[in-house]
């Protein structure tokens, strides 16, 4: 690899749900665009994620909304329930009502085929695998980047969209590991034909509770009705193991779970393979970026994932961020971000807090401020 470096105009660093919607994005207005992700590949990890209204008018603009909508489920509405008695603590309408109300469907889909179709929308070109930051210097009209093949990129304006151990958050804010939340999640995905032999009802998007607000939420992946998914919220004493995540088992299921309402059970009986993953904190950042660097999504705001709502203000985030460099040109880079945080900070702190705090739903309330919000409408600073 050279050791000559090469100059763009906006490097995104990381090609996540967050950073891909922003290379997307920024591609689109004119601007210069190159993303740097780690990762040699991206696969289709056993996970599935909520697409509110909100984040689908984004995608309309990427170009992505009906394809998602194909590939996707289409719930009539979230159903909260109880996990023992399954009697319903609250019912939120979604799919025509949301079309018609909040602007643009409610899609659960599989994480892994949403981010395929982020990706494959981008300039193969101009996304790197296999790029891994490791040095950072600014300096008075670039950003020099140094990734561990050795190539070396000196960039205008530099997007950290890398995630929860984010590099630019530790190169504005210094070295600190993020905080376990004291709470994993299992995640499986399930066969809906060995669901369905059960002869119970699976609802399309449901969240079960329990007693300190352990949880299972469930929901169906794809649109012809062959893949289901379940994530759970249990708290736990500690995380001792090093890796992103581990095997878990229906045993463990069984024993957190077990002798639940049928359809619970259905849920544990079907489980193939199961993983446990830790949920990860970090208090509001007091910075959002700092001469050319500025961050978006996990990056700045991680939450815990109860409000189905981390991606969605990652890719919000993604729209917001272009709105204010469209206005602004790479030049204004000063001003756009300071507009994109004053306009961010306070829906994203807010999303933060309440998804943190696990009680979105559960109880009849009017989700109207998360999704009928437009990034495109909305207003700027
Ligand atoms: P990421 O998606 O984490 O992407 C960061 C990228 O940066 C990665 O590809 C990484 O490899 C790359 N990277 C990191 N460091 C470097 C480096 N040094 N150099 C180059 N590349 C680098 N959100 C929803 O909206 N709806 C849901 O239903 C939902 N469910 C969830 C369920 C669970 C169990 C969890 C854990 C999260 C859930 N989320 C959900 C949250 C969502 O997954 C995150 O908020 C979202 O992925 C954040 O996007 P991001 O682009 O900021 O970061």
């Amino acid at each position: 690899m050279s050791t000559s470096i090469e100059t763009v105009e906006i490097a995104v660093i990381g090609a996540g749900l967050g950073g891909a919607a922003a290379a997307a994005l920024l591609s689109q207005a004119g601007f210069d665009v190159h993303s740097f992700e780690q990762a040699p590949a991206f696969s289709r990890i056993g996970a599935g994620i909520h697409l509110g209204p909100n984040v689908m008018k984004i995608f309309r603009k990427i170009g992505l909304e009906k394809r998602l909508e194909e590939i996707g489920a289409h719930p009539d509405f979230w159903f909260s329930r109880d996990g023992n008695t399954g009697e319903y603590f609250s019912r939120i309408q979604l799919g025509d009502y949301a079309r018609r109300e909040y602007g643009a469907s409610y899609v659960t889909i599989h994480r892994g085929d949403m981010h395929a179709e982020q990706i494959a929308a981008l300039d193969k070109d101009r996304v790197h695998f296999a790029h891994r930051l490791v040095g950072i210097e600014e300096r008075d009209r670039d950003v020099l980047l140094t990734f561990d093949n050795g190539r070396r990129i000196a960039a205008t304006l530099v997007v950290g969209a890398d995630g929860i151990n984010s590099m630019i958050r530790e190169m504005l804010l210094g070295p600190e590991k993020p905080r376990f939340s004291g709470w994993v999640g299992h995640r499986a995905i399930l066969n809906m034909d060995k669901l369905r032999a059960s002869g119970l009802e699976f609802e399309t998007c449901v969240k079960w509770w329990w007693e300190a607000s352990r949880h299972i939420m469930a929901y169906a992946t794809k649109g012809n009705g062959q893949e289901y998914y379940y994530v759970t919220g249990v708290p736990v004493d500690g995380w001792e193991h090093d890796a992103s995540f581990v095997d878990s088992s229906r045993e463990e299921m069984e024993a957190i779970f077990g002798g639940s309402h049928p359809v619970v059970q259905a849920l544990i009986d079907a489980t193939e393979t199961v993983t446990k993953w830790p949920f990860w904190n970090r208090d509001p950042l007091n910075l959002w970026s700092r001469g050319r660097l500025v961050m978006l999504g996990d990056a700045c705001h991680p939450m815990r994932p109860h409000m189905a709502q981390g991606a969605c203000m990652a890719i919000e985030d993604a729209a917001i961020l272009t709105r204010c460099l469209e206005e602004s040109g790479v030049a204004g880079y000063t001003d756009a971000f300071s507009v994109y945080e004053a306009t961010r900070r306070e829906r994203a702190t807010k999303v933060q807090t309440i998804s943190n705090a696990n009680t979105w739903l559960k109880q009849p309330e009017d989700p109207a401020w998360v999704y009928a919000y437009d990034a495109w409408t909305a207003p700027l600073g």
